[in-house]
């Protein structure tokens, strides 16, 4: 049976279907490939098997050449090539995407999850659709059993589908700082950690640096908490702006912040970080009174190493070059020796 469309369901119009770069940057901007499992998530998945009555659930991320499983039950592997996923052709229509025997369609009679493991014979799947109107993934019910999906499943289906969409777009709102946009501490520290992760089993260099901004105090003292805040928006926009995009940044509290800086040797980092530094020093600030005033920050970097566990040990090992920043006189980068 071809997949067909149920008229019950409203999508909002506005679905981009031919666009797979805007496609894929929009996913990008969801930050949430190759992430951890979560809860939410996870509750979404055990759901649609106990109401649909499915063996296997997934939410699944349609990547460039892969289907990545942000929570899966029944399904044995984190991903798949992209050609043999059939939530690849469900990111192609606005409407649920329905197959009740896939070996009587031509497209799925010799896929390898008919033919063998986990025996796919039906399959329903919602496509999750960003406010900006991309099929980013699919929420998507699998039975090895024949079956036809009734018109109040689907309806179930597409509402878990929208509880998922949101839960993707809240997950990001709690990444980022709200004043700066840079991630907070807890995303940092997440972010951080799968970098680590990826770095230390690849034997690749990295360097974490510490910024904090110079009598920052004093700022706020002369020209009122407003400026303050002003600055913070500057100095993070100025950082972001001499960054590459694989490094991140994240304000790990009131003016203190972080870089990572990926595949960079410490001398590099040193080369990046003096860069930051002068482009901070000499940007004028424009303040909300109409004024404008210049500030200054210490870096301390860490470069990746044997001993660090933790994010947090890398973070406590990039303090002390910050603190000698500080005490050499403000204005300065240090490199952890
Ligand atoms: P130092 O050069 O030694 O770092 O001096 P400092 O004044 O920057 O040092 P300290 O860390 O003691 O002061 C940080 C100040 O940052 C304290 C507080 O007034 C200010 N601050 C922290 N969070 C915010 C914020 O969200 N907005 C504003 N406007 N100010 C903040
Ligand atoms: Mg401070
Ligand atoms: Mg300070």
């Amino acid at each position: 049976m071809l997949p067909h469309s149920n008229p019950s369901l409203a999508y909002p119009s506005q679905t981009i279907l031919n666009d797979e770069q805007g496609r894929l940057a929009a996913l990008r901007n969801l930050e949430v490939l190759d992430t951890e499992p979560e809860e939410a998530f996870e509750h979404v998945v055990s759901l649609v098997r106990a109401v649909l009555g499915v063996p296997m659930a997934a939410v699944t991320l349609v990547d460039a050449d892969r289907q990545w499983f942000k929570a899966r039950s029944g399904l044995d592997v984190a991903e798949t090539p992209r050609k043999v996923s059939f939530c690849t052709h469900a990111i192609q229509q606005t409407a649920p995407f329905l197959i009740s025997d896939a070996r009587l369609d031509a497209r799925f009679a010799d896929n390898p999850f008919v033919v063998t493991d986990p025996g796919v014979r039906s399959y329903a799947g919602i496509p999750l659709l960003t406010p900006e109107g991309y099929n980013v993934g699919v929420l998507c019910a699998i039975d090895d059993k024949v079956r036809d999906f009734s018109e109040g499943e689907v309806a179930i289906l597409g509402n878990l589908a929208r509880i998922v969409m949101n839960e993707l777009e809240l997950r990001r709102i709690a990444e980022r700082d709200q004043l700066t946009g840079a991630l907070t501490r807890r995303g940092f520290v997440d972010k951080a950690r799968q970098e680590m992760d990826r770095f230390r089993r690849y034997g690749r260099p990295s360097c974490l640096v510490l910024i904090d901004l110079d009598h920052f105090k004093q700022v706020n003292d002369t020209h009122g908490h407003p400026a303050g805040d002003a600055v913070l928006r500057e100095m993070a926009a100025t950082v972001v702006g001499s960054t590459r995009p694989v490094d991140f940044l994240g304000r790990l509290g009131g003016e203190e912040f972080a870089v990572l800086l990926p595949e960079t040797e410490p001398a590099d980092a040193l080369v990046a970080v003096e860069r930051f530094r002068a482009t901070l020093a000499e940007h004028d600030i424009a303040l909300p009174g109409g004024s404008t005033i210049r500030v200054t920050a210490s870096f301390g970097i860490a470069p990746l190493s044997e001993g660090l566990a933790t994010v947090e040990d890398w973070l406590a090992a990039a303090d002390g070059p910050l603190y000698a920043a500080k005490r050499g006189g403000r204005n300065r980068c240090e490199l952890l020796h």
